[in-house]
């Protein structure tokens, strides 16, 4: 009997529970909670009502899908890139560091996500940012396609980039500090 496949396969199948646990405890929608931890919506609930009976239903409606409220407040865009630098910092610890990839939903991307997810509620523990819309952010930031991190070229410091805008070259800080300046 091989054993060593049999308690590989059993480690996947608790790490895909407590990640399921994770997701639901952060609120994530159900399809999302699915998603990313591999499990069936039965088995989620059947967790959630096992584990977590006092956790609220997660967030209804579809899932965020747009950027543009991440750009249209100081405070989220700031929130939005704090949330990107810590997952490409724990991304680039465990991947090559490719310029982007595809953020694929799956056992060793949800634990990350959620990770960098847990690490940013720390931080900001009162920011208004739902699961779904690190998720979204994470895989936007992943992809390049619309949103990338950027270096301002002043100071360094990280910028959210919207691929579609105006291409900013110095950040919010540093445009102030150079307007007030005589
Ligand atoms: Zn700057």
């Amino acid at each position: 009997m091989d054993t060593t496949s049999g308690d590989a396969r059993f480690d996947r199948y608790y790490r895909r529970i407590q990640l399921g646990l994770r997701l639901l405890s952060h609120g994530a929608r159900a399809q999302t909670a699915c998603d990313w931890s591999g499990l069936t919506p039965d088995r989620l609930i059947t967790l959630k009502r096992r584990w977590l009976p006092d956790a609220g239903d997660g967030f209804r409606g579809p899932a965020p899908t747009s950027f543009q409220p991440f750009f249209r407040s100081s405070v989220r865009l700031s929130h939005a890139t704090v949330f990107i630098s810590i997952h490409q910092a724990l991304c680039q610890r465990s991947m090559s560091h490719a310029k982007s990839w595809d953020l694929q939903p799956g056992l060793e991307n949800g634990e990350r996500l959620c990770t960098a997810y847990e690490i940013f509620r720390e931080w900001e523990p009162t920011a208004d940012m739902e699961f779904d819309q690190a998720a979204l952010l994470a895989r936007g930031a992943a992809s390049s396609e619309d949103i990338e991190l950027f270096r301002c070229l002043h100071c360094q410091s990280a910028m959210l980039i919207d691929k579609w805008a105006r291409r900013r070259e110095v950040c919010s800080g540093c445009r102030g500090r150079r307007s007030a300046s005589p």
